[in-house]
């Protein structure tokens, strides 16, 4: 794992699960849309180069520490809709905020929006 680098030794108790210089690195933003509201959060936008085994790995609960909490609480998630893109495009959304707006499944509208994200 030549590239997995800086960032660990800095932070001990935190497990770095992708490399740091990944940033431009292509691959697929993903928006989930939780069952129900968790507390705040009724979404999650993550990146992955593999979204099938990132899906499975949401699926058992694993891979995001909000997806544990979510899964542990009974609500269920559907992948709402995908984009071609990097660590930076997902930086660009989750800043954004306010994932209704972008979500098909809240916002049947939202597909006309944020075309471009990169
Ligand atoms: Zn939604």
């Amino acid at each position: 794992m030549p590239s997995l680098s800086r960032g660990l030794a800095s932070s001990p108790g935190k497990i770095v699960a992708q490399q740091n210089t990944g940033e431009a690195m292509k691959g697929t933003i993903y928006l989930l849309h939780f069952s129900k509201p968790y507390k705040h959060a009724s979404h999650y936008t993550g990146f992955t180069t593999n979204l099938k085994a990132r899906l499975e790995a949401h699926s058992k609960g694993t891979g995001a520490r909000l997806l544990e909490v979510i899964t542990q609480a009974g609500i269920t998630f559907n992948l709402a809709r995908t984009w071609k893109g990097t660590r930076k495009g997902e930086r660009r959304i989750k800043n954004r905020g306010g994932a209704a707006r972008i979500c098909p499944v809240c916002n049947p509208q939202a597909m006309n929006r944020a075309k471009a994200i990169n």
